[in-house]
């Protein structure tokens, strides 16, 4: 595995570095004040970075409409994408996480889609959100898989599906759905009969204005807050045969629905785990910043020491972290299977930003709880807790992670 960037991936890391720091950090507390990105400066924002948005790595990576043309990725013709999308997340998140998730594209909805759809159905729906992009409208896709009462417990949802002639009835609810209320369509997941688990489970497709498809509430957060975090109802809501993600063959005998949920987190939790590094780094340098400002001149002090001493754990835990998600998005690039290796990362660098935020507001004292413009530790504090929740907690990372010890031990 390659440590090096490459230099078209050096170029990113530095374009969405300069974002972060002189357009995106500027409004973040605005952004999470007002609880929305606003338009008008999200299309400002996507026009700059439109650069980046057409990288042909990125989008293989993250399932654009071009991907269907290219050969899947192998050991002997591998893909930069997955890495190189990790490099980028990492950087939008130091900038502003919350406008990271905000961008129009895919999102969650792309990785489903991308694993099971068939041609004609990736054609389609990728095909929608580009034409929007080339109007210069902003679009979205998104994930329907959390429900009340099944989040980490995926073989538990209740959301039923009906084949009615041509049409298939969905009824239930689906809840923290990232872009819901804005997404032009959703993958959502359902399941013949809850009696069946894994096996009864479907994913479609269902379109924004599709009748019997409604936004209930819009969350309210701890973090995260100028994301939008819906809750979806589907009432007796008719969805045409050929939304259903790959066609009735591809679920015979099979437990398609939920390993497609599954698959998703495959190429997701890596991401994810590299917008919780960008939010950790964002923290371990502001505070570093701090510590030079302010000790100084109090070298020989004891407790100069001991907090240089957390400043090197941290640096270690989210360094350790990092690589932990570049070698789950190598294997993703050079076509291995990478469960295993997408849960350590998104475990461990969950755990790692989450540490980092809080030991930088333990070292500054009150005045790391202080809200300023200039000041966005107390908000990276907020936005991090979110990172060991979705996609997976850490106590389910590490449920996964046992379960693949303990059935390849030789792996391990
Ligand atoms: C901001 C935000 C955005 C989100 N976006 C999306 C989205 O776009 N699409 C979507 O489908 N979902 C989304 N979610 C939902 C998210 O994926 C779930 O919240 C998450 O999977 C956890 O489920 P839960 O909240 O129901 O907690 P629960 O599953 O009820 O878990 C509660 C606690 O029990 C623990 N626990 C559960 N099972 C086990 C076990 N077997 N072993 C040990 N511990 C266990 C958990 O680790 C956790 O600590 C989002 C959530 C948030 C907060």
């Amino acid at each position: 595995m390659e440590f090096e960037l490459t230099r078209k991936q050096k170029e990113l890391k530095d374009a969405l570095h300069n974002l972060g720091r002189y357009v995106i950090r500027p409004m973040s507390l605005q952004m999470d004040r007002e609880h929305r990105v606003p338009d008008a400066f999200l299309k400002q924002f996507v026009a700059m970075a439109s650069s980046v948005r057409s990288d042909q790595d990125v989008g293989a990576a993250l399932g654009d409409a071009e991907e269907i043309k290219r050969e899947p990725p192998s050991r002997e013709k591998p893909s930069f994408g997955n890495r190189t999308a990790l490099v980028g997340a990492e950087e939008l998140a130091w900038g502003d996480a919350s406008l990271l998730l905000c961008l129009p594209g895919a999102g969650l909805g792309g990785p489903p889609v991308k694993a099971t759809g068939t041609p004609a159905q990736k054609k389609k729906w990728f095909g929608m959100l580009a034409d929007a992009d080339k109007r210069g409208d902003l679009a979205w896709g998104a994930y329907g898989l959390t429900e009340p009462g099944a989040g980490s417990d995926v073989s538990g949802i209740r959301t039923t599906c009906r084949k009615d002639g041509d049409h298939w009835v969905i009824n239930g609810r689906k809840c923290y759905i990232t872009n819901g209320a804005r997404a032009a369509w959703v993958v959502i997941f359902a399941t013949v009969d809850p009696a069946l688990g894994r096996a009864g489970q479907r994913a479609f497709v269902v379109e924004k204005g599709t009748p019997g498809f409604t936004v209930g509430k819009i969350e309210e957060k701890l973090g995260l807050r100028a994301s939008e975090t819906a809750e979806l109802v589907l009432d007796d809501c008719r969805v045409p045969a050929e939304n259903l993600l790959g066609g009735d063959a591809a679920y015979e005998g099979k437990s398609t629905g939920f390993q497609t949920a599954m698959k998703t987190f495959d190429s997701t939790r890596p991401l994810v785990a590299s917008m919780a590094l960008g939010i950790g780094r964002a923290a371990y340098e502001y505070v570093c910043d701090a510590v030079k400002e302010r000790y100084m001149l109090s070298r020989p002090v004891p407790r100069y020491h001991a907090i240089v001493e957390r400043l090197a754990k941290m640096h270690r835990r989210l360094e350790a972290a990092r690589m932990l998600t570049w070698k789950a998005a190598w294997m993703a690039d050079t076509g291995q299977p990478n469960a295993k290796e997408a849960s350590m990362s998104k475990a461990a660098a969950a755990q790692a930003a989450v540490r980092a935020c809080f030991e930088a507001i333990e070292i500054l004292g009150a005045d790391g709880t202080i809200q300023r413009e200039d000041a966005l530790l107390e908000k990276w504090f907020r936005d991090i807790k979110v990172y060991d929740i979705f996609e997976g907690t850490g106590q389910i990372q590490r449920v996964v992670i046992s379960k693949r010890i303990l059935s390849d031990l030789k792996s391990f």
